[in-house]
Parts: structure tokens; sequence; C-alpha cells
């Protein structure tokens, strides 16, 4: 009497259960099939039972799934699919489905653990469907978040037409060098550098060939610069780099190899060829500066002192004597 009512409460808690449970015999045939599956697949328990699972759902992904219940049955162990592996077993409709925003099918976490029936011996198989899709429609919306957070990322630090930082970004960075330097007394140096008569590159090839310039430019010194340094478009064809871990030799190492691959690099444009130079002003940072800002304005009367010079080389500002000598 007591194992009758054990009995029917389980089927009540099994039917009413907010999951879908269905239990396979060693044929794959359906033994149980509670509410939960028979109410999102539309059938009926006793449509079903007793049927070949493969027959009623052509859809399952058969070779997989009777590899899966063959190993829950051979193993006699428990096994685990998340959506994130395979996002449903059975193609239920979702729930709250709104056109265009919404996930098209149930996603499912699904349990596989083998039940062995204790008169005959043969293992079948029981299957717990849990509905997740909430879950993975939150999960996207992350991703989704991701994307967006990333592209106004991008639209709030680089530059569109060089793909460099932009100049709020690289004089932010700057300030950031400046209280590392500060705090760990390590050093760094900036370089700030300017196209040599750029106006007479647009005059001449127009101000498509200029655009195409800064470009190629760009992407020439970043591809000589290193990872761990920082390169800004500073304005119309200024640019500063920041060079963290730089000394002044070292400082001047770097613009001599810039001077000299801008110096060779030939652009093509339409039939032209277009060749440029740049100024650079150099600044390395000293534990007796106290403005980040400072620094550039250092290193644009360095550059302007590489301009009056001749142009096509580097300068570097020296802060004791407050003036720009020619490297
Ligand atoms: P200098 O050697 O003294 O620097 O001579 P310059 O001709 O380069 O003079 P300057 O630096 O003042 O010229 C800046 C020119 O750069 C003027 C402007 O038309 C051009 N320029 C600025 N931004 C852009 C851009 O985005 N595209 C193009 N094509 N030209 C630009
Ligand atoms: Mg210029
Ligand atoms: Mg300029």
């Amino acid at each position: 009497m007591h194992t009758a009512i054990f009995e029917t409460s389980c089927a009540s808690i099994i039917d009413h259960i907010d999951n879908g449970i269905l239990l396979l015999d060693s044929t794959n045939c359906i033994l149980k099939w509670n509410q939960f599956m028979a109410r999102h697949s539309g059938i009926q328990s006793q449509a079903i039972l007793n049927k070949n699972i493969f027959e009623v759902f052509p859809d399952l992904p058969r070779a997989w799934l009777e590899l899966k219940l063959k190993s829950v049955r051979l193993l006699k162990n428990y096994s685990f699919i998340s959506w994130t592996q395979r996002p449903y077993l059975f193609q239920f409709s979702a729930k709250n489905q709104i056109i265009g925003d919404s996930l098209e099918f149930m996603f499912q976490d699904s349990t596989f653990f083998p039940v062995t029936d204790p008169d005959t011996g043969d293992t079948g198989v029981c299957i717990v469907i849990k509905d997740v899709t909430d879950m993975a429609q939150a999960n996207r919306q992350i991703e989704e978040m991701k994307d967006i957070t990333q592209t106004l990322s991008n639209i709030a630090n680089f530059d569109p037409m060089t793909g460099i930082f932009n100049r709020s970004h690289i004089e932010q960075l700057l300030k950031m060098e400046f209280k590392r330097a500060e705090r760990y007394k390590s050093e760094f140096s900036i370089i700030l550098f300017d196209i040599d008569y750029f106006k007479k590159v647009n005059d001449t090839y127009g101000h498509l060939a200029g655009d195409e310039v800064l470009k190629q430019l760009c992407q020439a010194v970043s591809h000589q610069l290193r990872d761990s340094d920082l390169f800004g478009r500073f304005g119309g064809e200024e640019f500063l780099i920041i060079l963290p871990n730089a000394s002044a030799p070292c400082a001047k190492i770097v613009s001599e190899k810039l001077r000299r691959l801008v110096e060779s690099l030939t652009i093509p444009f339409n039939e032209w060829k277009i060749q440029i130079t740049i100024s650079q002003g150099l600044v390395s940072y000293q534990e007796k500066m106290t403005d980040p800002l400072q620094m550039i304005y250092e290193s644009d009367l360095a550059m302007y002192h590489s301009k009056k010079q001749g142009r096509n080389r580097a300068s570097q500002f020296m802060f004791n004597e407050q003036c720009s000598v020619t490297l």
C-alpha cells in the first residue's frame, strides 16, 4: 500500500517538475514521457509510449545520440551536455518568442543517467532536459553588449582614418605614463613628429593622395615600433609616440630609425610614387618635471627646431638649457 502511494507521488512529481524527463529502454523505446515533454513536443505520453525515439523524432542528431546512449549504458555513469556544446537536443520552440529578437528554439542542458531494471538486468537511460533559453538569451545579450562596448571604445580612442590612437587618448596615455614614471622613478621618452611640406603633397597630388600618405605612413611607423610603444595622431599630420622605459639615447636611436624609414617610403597613388620626410622633437622624462603636457610643449619646440634646421631630422629638448639641439 505504502509502495503504491510512493509510486503515485513519484509519477506526479515527475509530471509536475519543470524539466523534461524521459526514460528509454535498452532498445531506445520510450517508457516515460513527462508533462514537460508532452507540453513542448505537442505529443501526449499515451501516444508515444513504447515507440522508438528516433522514429518519433527524425530530427534528433541520431548518430551522436545513439553513441551517447550506448556509452552511458556501457560505462554506467551519468553524462552532462551543456547548451554551449550543443544548443538543444529536441527542437522545441522557445517560449516568449519575439520575432527577430529572440532565440528560435528552446536552448537545453541535457543530463543522461543509466537506470537498470532489477528484474531483467536491462539498462535503460533517463534523460533530463532543462530549459536554459533565458540564460542563453542573457548570454547573447552580454556578448552583444561587449561588441557595442568595444565599438564605442574604438570610436572614443581611435582615429578613424589611420587606425591609431586619437589625440585625447594618446594624451591620456601620456598622463598615465607620466604618473607611472613619477611613482616608480622609471624613464620614458616621447617623440612628436610632423610631415615636412605636406601642403605641397596635397597641392600637387590632391587631398585623397594626402590621405593615403597619412594612412601608409601610420602603417609603416606602427610596424616599426614595439608593441609596448604608443602611437597617436596628435593633429592633422602631426603624431605623438610614447616610448615606455626608453632613455634619451634610446629615443634618439628610435628617431633615427623612423627618419630613415619614412625617407625610404614610396607611397603609390594613381600613377605617382609619393615620397615624404618628417621632422621630429624628442623629450625624455626627468624627475624635476611636474606636468605631462609640458613635455608636449617642449617636444613641439624641439620639433620646430628640426624644421628650422632644414627638416628631415630630429632634435632633443634639453631641460637645463631650455633649448633644443639638432641630433
Ligand atoms: P612644414 O614642413 O612646415 O610642416 O610644412 P607643411 O606644408 O607640412 O605645413 P603644415 O604642417 O602647417 O601643413 C599641414 C597641412 O596638412 C595642411 C593641411 O591641409 C594638411 N592636412 C592636415 N590634415 C590632413 C588630412 O587629414 N588629410 C590631408 N590630405 N591633409 C591634411
Ligand atoms: Mg607639416
Ligand atoms: Mg603640421
